[in-house]
């Protein structure tokens, strides 16, 4: 989960890392009344989208007074963002900037460790400086038990070219941003302006922090945080039932129990569809107990997805045995009742297998489709998804 830069500034501020003061607002008349609240002098607005390069775009302005923080609000507020429309705007108190530093740490997954990045030239795309000016960004490996303490924070500001005065004052703060990496379980902490001030001052003053939604379990107050109008619909609403599922850009829905039998289900119809230009439309494990209720709600996520043309119910019977599985897909297509239209192809292994599929042969459910093998079925699938392709005309062109 990215969170906004406003959630990330308060993250920061509970961990003791130094912000200035803001208040968000969501019209230019609230956005003034905030600003009354900060202190006399320079003010910024800033929109409050999940994207980057917003100062680039025009989507942060400074301002003297609240009256100005208004108008600018009012400039910013509905613009649009790399496709990303600005509802919201942060109203902060500003710096005064002597120079502006470049700070991350990140999940290094090709490394498998954890990597701080630093540069003394902030402020720009970091991606430019590192393609233009590697030498510019020191990327220093960090130990998953050692973190940033005072010592590694001297070594990255030294690696980055920091004179001993400035490494001694911005150590601290790395510090403190290696706390809310690890406290807050962050794949990412971003800083970028990463900012000195005429006085000495080490500020951040901008935050992009993504948070480890695998660790949600330990972190309660963290759902606070999740922006659910900014969340795909259907994954907020698997996400509600309790399915793990994961929207994908193709035409064949797919239902298994198991993550691994789900991701190789994938495998299997991305493979089968390749000739006939179909692909998985997404990943959904219903997890050991595939009951009647559990399908029915798998179900209705995929079947609600206009992308989807067939859909692929792979389940190994196991301690929830086929006989029951079947009985459940019945019994869900029975509770979708209209919102079932779509070609289903089932197939069923493991424990019960024989009667499950005698109950699903029994019920001749127009839409159900039988198949002994996961190729079969996998190839089953691709080809009613092509079949059930609208007309060239009707559809986007695919790429
Ligand atoms: P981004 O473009 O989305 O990364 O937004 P930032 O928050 O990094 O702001 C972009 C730029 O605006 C910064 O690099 C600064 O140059 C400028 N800026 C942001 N906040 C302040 C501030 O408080 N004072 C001043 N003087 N400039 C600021
Ligand atoms: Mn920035």
């Amino acid at each position: 989960m990215d969170l906004y830069e406003y959630q990330a500034r308060e993250m920061f501020e509970s961990h003791g890392v130094p912000v200035l003061p803001g208040l968000i607002a969501t019209t230019p008349e609230e956005a003034q009344q905030e600003a009354e609240h900060l202190h006399d002098g320079l003010l910024v607005v800033k929109a409050q989208v999940k994207t980057g390069g917003r100062g680039k775009a025009g989507g942060v302005k400074l301002a003297s007074t609240p009256q100005e923080a208004r108008d600018r609000a009012g400039e910013i507020l509905g613009m649009d963002i790399k496709g990303h429309t600005v509802h919201t705007v942060l109203i902060a108190e500003g710096a005064d900037i002597a120079a502006e530093y470049y700070f991350s740490i990140l999940l290094d997954r090709s490394n498998r460790t954890h990597l701080a990045m630093c540069s003394r030239e902030g402020g720009m795309d970091i991606e430019t400086l590192a393609r233009e000016r590697p030498e510019a960004l020191a990327r220093v490996p960090l130990s998953p038990f050692r973190g940033i303490d005072e010592g590694v924070a001297l070594e990255i500001l030294e690696a980055a070219g920091f004179t001993p005065e400035e490494q001694v004052r911005i150590a601290p703060v790395l510090v403190l941003l290696w706390d809310v990496y690890r406290d807050e379980d962050a794949t990412l902490v971003e800083v970028n302006p990463l900012v000195s001030t005429p006085d000495g001052r080490v500020i951040a003053l901008d935050g992009k922090v993504t948070l480890d939604d695998n660790a949600a379990f330990r972190h309660p107050d963290h759902a606070a945080l999740a922006d659910i109008s900014a969340e795909d619909p259907r994954e907020a609403a698997a996400k509600a039932a309790g399915l793990n599922y994961v929207r994908l850009e193709g035409e064949v829905g797919i239902i298994g129990n198991g993550a691994g039998l789900v991701m190789s289900t994938l495998d299997v119809v991305a493979l089968a569809g390749e000739e006939l230009r179909v692909r998985p439309a997404n990943f959904l494990d219903i997890g050991g107990g595939a009951s009647a209720e559990v399908m029915a709600r798998g179900l209705d996520v995929i079947l609600g997805d206009e992308q989807v043309r067939s859909v692929l119910v792979n389940v190994f019977g196991g301690i929830t045995a086929c006989d029951e599985v079947a009985r459940g897909i019945l019994g869900a297509l029975d509770q979708l009742g209209e919102r079932a239209h779509k070609p289903l192809v089932v197939r069923l292994d493991g424990n019960k297998v024989a009667e499950g599929r005698k109950i699903l042969a029994a019920a001749a459910h127009p839409l159900v489709h039988m198949s002994d093998t996961m190729d079969g079925a996998a190839r089953l699938a691709a080809e009613l998804a092509a079949e059930e392709r609208p007309a060239p005309s009707h559809a986007p062109a695919r790429a």
